[in-house]
């Protein structure tokens, strides 16, 4: 057994051994995924998705919830069964499974050979035999690659954030926001109750030097613009998982940015564990509006839009930011988690319905035709009948465009963990269908209204259920997460291209989808005339 940093078997220099990767989890996981596969293809490797003929096969895992961990769990063992009768060499497992259950993983899966954690990305190269590890660190040195804290790699990535100019707006930068060290002092971040977990935190946070092979759609792309999260919601894990809240540089996000629309990229989504607290470790204050405002006037960039806001964090100026440029997305997505203040405040959330409703009718006023997109909790521990009723009250007031639900999984290490009053499970997916179903009346209001109105799509291709539709998505679906627009009758248009934008109308609505004819293509395709984008 061997962990990335154990002295590797090198491959030759000669042979590209040909990677099998598979990710699992959320875009920001997707995010490391394509780094770690930029790291590989730099040195050498060549990326396959045949892992029957694979020699090194790598699986980025997620730990969330426990589902998540059951699937990363299943394709651990399907990899370790296809290198035992399969060509591969070398089984890698990275991501946040490895900053839980590290010393687990290589102990129960013999053809593991390397585990690599989300705060050690660059050690991938190490754990596939295509680098040397680093000299022995310094006892104590914050930089303790054998430690699994962090990877200095070769100097390019963002180790601490806010050392360079900030184009006029930077000041000197403390290293973390005093809310994350305050947390960090009160036991947030702790990994002491997890048997065989790494205790340092991650650190790692990758920059526009860094190497990336984009995996998502030609015309879209996600730029992870923090990691890690200090808030202290109790249901949650992930602080503990990725660390102290840290942003990009500045710069770096624009330098990052303009390099994916010279390579024909017109949307793209800002990421992050919480997007809204961007940039105050850098001392930026509305940090994510004004990287926004920057990154609007990229000329050929059609869209952007950003996912995961705080909703105590999204301000006034964040708000006319997104009224003001045609190209950032009406689109807002803001996970609320629930509504009764009873269970916000027991997951250390606050706030509740009417507060939300405040903020939600604030949000409609200065972003005109926004789409809004929440999700929920269902199930948290004390969570009652009335409790579960005041949220239903507020979705059926809300009517938010997209909604997703999740049943409470109790994950160890959280909080809520040791918290009295657990919902029965059968409750939890009674609760989780019945509001499934009744946010399923609201958006078939939604999309009826959308009956007759013009909107200018994304397409991204022939349907995977049929080759007699083409799908694609307006600025009010985000990527994979939300709807689906059908495309059945092109027009006058011989064929289309995915990656260019349409201007269609809405002929069906269905209870979350559209179908829509085309009826031309969209001058805001062209790069020139980027931002003039009007319809849904
Ligand atoms: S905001 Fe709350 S739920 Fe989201 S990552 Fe941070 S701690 Fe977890």
């Amino acid at each position: 057994m061997e962990k990335a940093s154990g002295a590797p078997e090198l491959f030759e220099k000669q042979a590209r051994p040909r990677v099998g990767f598979v990710s699992l989890g959320c875009p920001k996981n997707l995010v490391d995924s394509e780094v770690m596969m930029g790291l590989l293809d730099r040195a050498g490797a060549l990326m396959t998705p045949d892992a029957e003929t694979a020699d090194i096969l790598v699986v980025n895992t997620c730990s969330f919830i426990d589902k998540a961990k059951q699937e990363s769990v299943d394709a651990i063992l399907e990899m370790a069964r296809l290198k035992t009768a399969g060509s591969a060499r070398k089984l890698i497992v990275a991501g946040c499974l490895v900053e839980r259950y590290r010393d687990e993983i290589q102990k129960n899966i013999p053809e593991v050979d390397a585990v690599v954690g989300t705060g050690e990305l660059e050690q991938i190269l190490v754990a596939a035999g295509l680098a040397m590890p680093a000299p022995m660190p310094v006892p104590g040195s914050p930089f303790n690659i054998l430690s699994g804290t962090i990877s200095s790699g070769n100097g390019q990535a963002d180790v601490r954030p806010g050392t360079e100019s900030l184009a006029g707006t930077h000041k000197s930068a403390p290293a973390f926001r005093a809310e994350g060290d305050r947390r960090e002092e009160q036991g947030r971040f702790s990994r002491g109750s997890w048997d065989g977990a790494d205790a340092h935190l991650p650190q790692y946070l990758y920059d526009h030097t860094t190497p990336r092979l984009r995996t998502t759609k030609s015309a879209s792309a996600y730029i992870k613009i923090a990691e890690g999260c200090d808030h202290p919601c109790t249901f949650c894990v992930i602080p503990n998982l990725r660390g102290k809240f840290r942003s990009r540089r500045f710069e770096s996000v624009i330098a990052e940015a303009e390099a994916l629309v010279a390579e024909g990229v017109r949307e793209i989504t800002l990421i992050g564990q919480d997007t809204t607290c961007y940039g105050e470790d850098l001392d930026l204050k509305d940090g994510l509006a004004l990287l926004l405002d920057r990154l609007a006037r990229i000329e050929g960039l059609t869209w952007l839009r950003f996912l995961y806001a705080y909703p105590n964090r999204i301000t006034g100026r964040l708000l006319e930011t997104m009224a003001k440029h045609d190209n950032i997305c009406k689109y807002l997505d803001v996970p609320l988690q629930h509504a009764s203040a009873p269970v916000l405040k027991a997951m250390k959330r606050g706030g509740g319905a009417e507060i939300f409703l405040k903020l939600l009718a604030k949000v409609r006023a200065a972003v005109p035709n926004i789409a809004l997109r929440t999700s929920f909790i269902v199930g948290f521990p004390g969570e009652t009948d009335a409790d579960f009723e005041a949220l239903c009250d507020f979705v059926v007031e809300a009517k938010f465009d997209w909604l997703g639900v999740f049943a409470y999984s109790h994950e160890e290490g959280s909080k809520a963990f040791d918290l009295a009053g657990a919902v029965p499970k059968r409750v939890i997916e009674q609760r989780r269908r019945a509001l499934m179903k009744l946010q399923k009346g609201i958006s078939r209001q939604t999309m009826r209204a959308r009956m007759g109105q013009t909107i200018d799509v994304l397409v991204e291709g022939e349907s995977e259920e049929t080759p007699l539709l083409w799908e694609g998505r307006t600025q009010h679906h985000a990527p994979e997460i939300d709807g689906t627009v059908y495309l059945n009758d092109f027009g006058s248009m011989e064929a289309l291209t995915p990656g260019r934008f349409y201007r269609c109308e809405v002929t069906e609505a269905h209870d979350y989808d559209l179908v829509a004819r085309v009826m031309g293509e969209c001058a805001i395709a062209e790069p020139e005339l980027a931002g003039a984008g009007a319809g849904l």
